[in-house]
């Protein structure tokens, strides 16, 4: 069957950051244009759907098996022009999108999701007193309960000792708080 006789076709794919770059008419994208506009030239109806990628969709293992086997091929059957320059920035730009849904979906480290919504390379450090606070980890009264079964109060007698107490009511720092 030409594919311009095609009635309707359902897309499946388990990545979000590729719908969203197909929705959004701003996105132009030179890996993305052509893409919307083959399915725009299409007559039928062209659904789009998401699914969850490693969640064993039969479909979706086998795309995963022919992507990867795509590496053992002699020989590539698309030519892309672009420069290594270009290609590491679509790919950059890719994984931040890809990195920002996670952080969004994920139901990890919401602590942390209350303070950064936003996803930032710039955030990645590794301070050992700062990072406690940011996610409520470590030596935090209510983390050594949690983990430990220890008491969650603060040593200036308060019942707990949480981030927002450490950081913006206990008399111990007030120092360097002010
Ligand atoms: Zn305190």
């Amino acid at each position: 069957m030409a594919i311009n006789q095609i009635k309707e076709a359902h897309i499946i794919t388990d990545s979000r950051s590729v719908l969203q770059a197909l929705d959004n008419i701003n996105n132009i994208d030179p890996l993305i244009i052509p893409f919307r506009n083959s399915i725009n030239r299409l007559d039928g109806k062209i659904h789009l759907h998401w699914i969850k990628a490693h969640a064993g969709f039969a479909g979706n293992e086998r795309a995963d098996v022919l992507a990867k086997s795509a590496i053992n091929k002699p020989s590539i059957d698309i030519q892309v022009n672009f420069t290594p320059t270009i290609v590491k920035r679509l790919l950059h730009k890719h994984t931040m999108a890809e990195w920002q849904t996670r952080w969004l979906q994920s139901i990890e480290g919401r602590e942390v999701f209350e303070l950064y919504k936003e996803v930032k390379e710039n955030r990645i450090q590794g301070d050992f007193f700062l990072n406690q606070l940011i996610t409520g980890h470590g030596t935090i009264g209510t983390h050594q309960a949690r983990i430990f079964n220890k008491s969650p109060s603060c040593q200036c007698g308060h019942p707990t000792e949480d981030r927002k107490h450490i950081i913006y009511q206990c008399p111990q720092w007030n120092n360097i708080r002010s």
